[in-house]
């Protein structure tokens, strides 16, 4: 069962919210490295195993190069993520270019960057090529199974996904670039989101791998690598399992012997682009209290609101709550835990059991280490918050300074600037 623990003690995380305007993101890097060493060693059987971060779970240049160290590339679906993690050592084949629906100029600087480019769709071949003027000597396909595989529930049903190449398409696909000179292929899927059951990714290698092997068949294409995508849930509520990871390194492992290595695939190396499941359970949001107020119900207003954090009131995702210093105290009252948007649904739990709470308490939702701050945005004029690191020395550093007015209005032209037509 997961525990939901604080990175430090109770008292040194007080002592922070009294030097730091609440609120702030706060990441645990020794939680992070720990993590993504383990996540190496699960998979330490794979041919060319790499996790290539998806960029937009964190999008923070040191903790991209905190991966960058225990080698991981990075995922990037847009040029500012291609250059966020050049910024952060990542480069070249390092970086994976899994983008839909991609402009032009996009597809020219993933190649001039150097970066393994992997196509969406059959008639992004040829936009490719256009833009390019050429095409590159190693290319890569996300494939959609559609109605030969459901969907996850936050995913959704492959056949209504506007990713990927389809069954019939993905074989012409691959005799197509090799027919244009590519030399070097990939092959890639994504068909769950915040998944914890491990079955639905080993089934998923079990797809990968024998397409690998009809594609080989068909197209006369051998696949260098299978790109597992991202999608490895985590415990939000404390009773949840983690995912079993070495059960999937093994399950993995076993199907790889089964159908790689006699059809004379092998080696083969396999990658993912997990984001969630590297930092997710290392990042935390702090806040504090403002008001304790009692209507029809009895609501916890934070200084947070979910342009902070919007996963509780875009998907109605449970956050775990810890009122710091009452670790201890019986969960005896019934709130709602509010932002101050004029959006009813901001708020960050619903009927929560919590501690007698007052104004003043420090609250720290956790979880929230990806697709956390990075899915925050500006509505009602909300500035975004700082994130700290908690070093592996106990030191804490700002990565990222919160946002000023100045920043906010940086992009308006109150002189309305003339546009030539
Ligand atoms: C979002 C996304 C990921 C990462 O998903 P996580 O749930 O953070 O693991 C990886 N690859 C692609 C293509 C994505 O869109």
């Amino acid at each position: 069962m997961s525990k939901k623990t604080l990175p430090l003690s109770s008292e040194k995380l007080l002592l922070l919210t009294e030097k730091l305007p609440t609120p702030f993101y706060l990441y645990d890097e020794r939680a992070i490295v720990e993590n993504a060493r383990q996540f190496n060693r699960l998979f330490s059987w794979a041919p060319g195993f790499k996790n290539y971060f998806a960029v937009k779970a964190c999008p923070n240049p040191t903790i991209l190069s905190i991966l960058q160290k225990e080698g991981f590339g990075s995922d990037c679906s847009s040029l500012p993520e291609i250059l966020l993690s050049e910024a952060s050592g990542i480069t070249g084949e390092n970086i994976m270019f899994t983008s839909n629906n991609t402009p032009s100029d996009e597809f020219v600087e993933a190649y001039r960057q150097g970066a393994i480019i992997n196509l969406d769709d059959i008639t992004h071949i040829e936009a490719m090529e256009e833009a390019l003027k050429e095409v590159p000597s190693l290319i890569c396909f996300r494939y959609n199974p559609g109605p030969e595989r459901t969907g996850n529930a936050i995913i959704g049903n492959p056949v209504e996904a506007k990713y990927g190449v389809t069954t019939d398409q993905v074989v012409d696909c691959y005799r197509i670039m090799k027919e244009k000179g590519v030399k070097r292929f990939g092959l890639h899927t994504m068909v769950a989101s915040n998944e914890l059951d491990g079955t639905y990714i080993v089934e998923t290698a079990r797809m990968l791998f024998e397409l690998c092997v009809r594609i080989q068949k068909e197209a006369g294409v051998r696949i260098e690598f299978i790109d597992m995508g991202g999608g490895i849930g985590i415990p939000y509520r404390p009773g949840q399992e983690p995912m079993d990871l070495e059960a999937v390194s093994q399950g993995m492992h076993e199907l790889y012997n089964q159908i790689i290595v006699p059809a004379g695939l092998d080696p083969l190396n396999i990658v993912f682009e997990c984001g969630r499941v590297i930092t997710g359970p290392y990042g935390y949001l702090v806040s504090k209290v403002r008001h304790v107020t009692s209507k029809y119900k009895e609501y916890v207003g934070l200084d947070a609101s979910m342009n902070d954090l919007m996963r509780p009131a875009m998907y109605g995702a449970y956050h775990h709550i810890t009122v710091v210093g009452k670790e201890a105290e019986a969960c005896d009252h019934i709130y709602d835990v509010t932002g101050s948007l004029c959006e009813n649904n901001d708020k960050f739990a619903i009927d929560r059991p919590l501690p007698r709470i007052e104004k003043g308490d420090v609250l720290v939702l956790h979880d929230s280490g990806a697709h956390g701050h990075a899915m925050g945005f500006n509505y009602n004029a909300k500035l975004r918050a700082a994130e700290y690191l908690l070093r592996e020395d106990g030191s804490v550093v700002m990565i990222r300074r919160a946002q000023t007015y100045d920043d906010y209005v940086a992009t308006l032209r109150f002189d309305g600037a003339p546009v030539e037509l």
